[in-house]
């Protein structure tokens, strides 16, 4: 029954990959596919809860008890029986791929692209994760020292991992986060964001029938109050989390003031991620690459684009191009394929974003305003600073503002990029060699994307994550990840006194 309401369809990789402009992720043979995979969300069937309650702080609390319990099991599980059901996880993911993009859709408002693209990430990560732990926690590395002893050092689980994730990735960064400190042997709590947890309860249903026992993994719902409790608790060794600055910054504190062992804390941020674009670059592209970077998923990735760089004897014809661009883009509906923008996340975000809007039209040179239909929408919106340093905070949505520069000034743009203090993705569009490398040098970005739009973090090949005001790094997708989420163990045995 299953298969006939989870038709086999592949699923596309990297809608948004530089070989794909204009696709609008149907081109290339896909568009089959893609059909095919539109009736069968169209049929989906609904996760059978349509609610889940928030947990009290004392259910909070007994997760942990109870994760702390399953991790005397989970840690002596062997990292291949593991990683075994992360790959199992991934094959039933694919296999549901129509009723979780329907999920992202109605709980997450996703478009099509961008719900394809989440469910295609999120295999990847169970995938990529399952294969580098096999090598990581798999026998353990002999370390080369005198005859008569030998030496192992081994990888193993710290104990119970809160993760702690946002809404804009409720499934991709949800499963990435579990399934990295469930690999690295840890017992999860998982904390999903307020706006999502639907989908984060059937990431955990399908992990848990994959074979990670219950006792592994627990899911909690919430606030950032229940989050609190979590990261408060004093029997957790590790937090992932995902989200704001703000709020990275609150847990750090909370964790530094906590008595007990040495909590560490793997952070994923925001940022303020500029493209700087000079006289050489090709408009089209500039063009194509801004409006993907700037105004699709509505804004609401930790990688878009906020502020733009011009250089000035280009800028006023690539700000009409960008705005000519921005307004062929379609807003409405996600769950209609032809569907470029949904909506923001809640009325919340609107009012935000709204309010920064109204204050950017009063202050700022305005050179678009896009058409906002009813409901929790905000259109794209281009405006003009003076000054880079006019923008002090992340603006979580689809409004780019530009700033021009003189050519000779070039080394003031990138002071000014260094002075946001964040350090996530950065787009350079230039044809000279010398100012690519500068920027490159100079700057301390995570993801630097040249020539191409800023969106991509296709796991395995392009590892994630940011510096500074950013995150701590270590990159999700990528060989190091893993390792973080470890604790090392050395096993130094004289071998001459070995019993028989
Ligand atoms: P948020 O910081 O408001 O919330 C993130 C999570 O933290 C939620 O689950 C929330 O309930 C929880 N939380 C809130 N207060 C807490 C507290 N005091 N203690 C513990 N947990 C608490 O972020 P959001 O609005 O969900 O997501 C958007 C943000 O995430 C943006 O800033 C975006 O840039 C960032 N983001 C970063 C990356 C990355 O890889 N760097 C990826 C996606 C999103």
């Amino acid at each position: 029954a299953e298969n006939a309401a989870h038709p086999n369809i592949p699923l596309p990789r990297d809608l948004y990959g530089p070989n794909r402009r204009n696709s609008r992720g149907t081109e290339f043979g896909e568009r089959a596919a893609l059909e095919q995979l539109v009736s069968a969300i169209a049929a989906a069937p609904l996760p059978a809860p349509r609610s889940i309650a928030d947990a009290t702080e004392s259910e909070a609390n007994a997760a942990i008890l109870a994760a702390r319990d399953g991790f005397k099991h989970w840690a002596r599980t062997p990292a291949e029986t593991r990683a075994a059901m992360l790959e199992k996880a991934a094959d039933v993911l694919e296999r549901r791929a129509a009723h979780f993009i329907a999920l992202l859709q109605r709980e997450g408002g996703k478009t099509l692209d961008d719900s394809v693209s989440e469910v295609r990430e999120a295999v990847d990560f169970c995938r990529y994760y399952a294969a580098e732990g096999r090598e990581l926690f798999g026998e353990g590395k002999a370390m080369p020292g005198p005859t008569g002893e030998s030496n192992m050092l081994c990888l193993r689980g710290r104990g119970v991992f809160v993760a702690i994730s946002p809404w804009n990735f409720p499934l991709a960064i949800f499963l990435g986060q579990v399934t990295a400190a469930l690999m690295a042997g840890n017992a999860v709590v998982a904390k999903p964001a307020e706006q999502t947890p639907l989908i984060a309860a059937e990431a955990v249903r399908l992990l848990h029938e994959a074979g990670v026992p219950a006792s592994a993994l627990h899911l909690v719902a919430g606030d950032g109050r229940i989050g609190g409790a979590l990261v408060a608790h004093p029997d957790i060794a590790g937090v992932v989390f995902t989200g704001s600055t703000e709020v990275a910054r609150t847990i750090n504190r909370a964790l530094a003031a906590k008595d007990g062992p040495i909590v560490p804390l793997i952070a994923e941020t925001g940022g303020i991620n500029a493209m700087l674009v000079d006289a050489t670059a090709l408009p089209e592209q500039v063009s194509d690459d801004v409006v993907t970077s700037a105004f699709r998923s509505a804004g609401q990735r930790c990688s878009a684009l906020r502020l733009l760089f011009l250089q000035d004897d280009v800028a006023d014809r690539m700000i009409e191009m960008i705005a000519g661009a921005a307004r062929e883009l379609v807003i409405g509906d996600p769950s209609d394929p032809a569907t470029h923008i949904g909506p923001v996340i809640d009325a919340e975000a609107k009012q935000r974003l709204d309010a920064h809007i109204e204050r950017m039209k009063k202050e700022a040179q305005v050179h678009f305003v896009g058409n906002t239909p009813q409901g929790n929408y905000v259109a794209p919106h281009i405006f003009e600073l003076s000054d880079a340093s006019e923008l002090t905070e992340e603006v979580f949505g689809p409004v780019l503002h530009v700033v021009r520069y003189r050519a000779d000034r070039f080394e003031q743009v990138l002071q000014s990029v260094e002075r946001t203090g964040y350090g996530l993705t950065l787009g350079i569009h230039s044809r000279i060699d010398d100012t690519v490398e500068d920027a490159i040098e100079r700057l301390q970005v995570g993801n630097i994307y040249v020539n191409r739009n800023m969106i991509g973090a296709v796991v395995g090949v392009q590892p994630f994550g940011g510096h500074g005001l950013s995150g701590t790094g270590p990159k999700a997708g990528g060989p190091h990840y893993l390792a973080r989420f470890a604790t090392e163990q050395t096993v130094t045995i004289n071998t001459a006194a070995a019993g028989g």
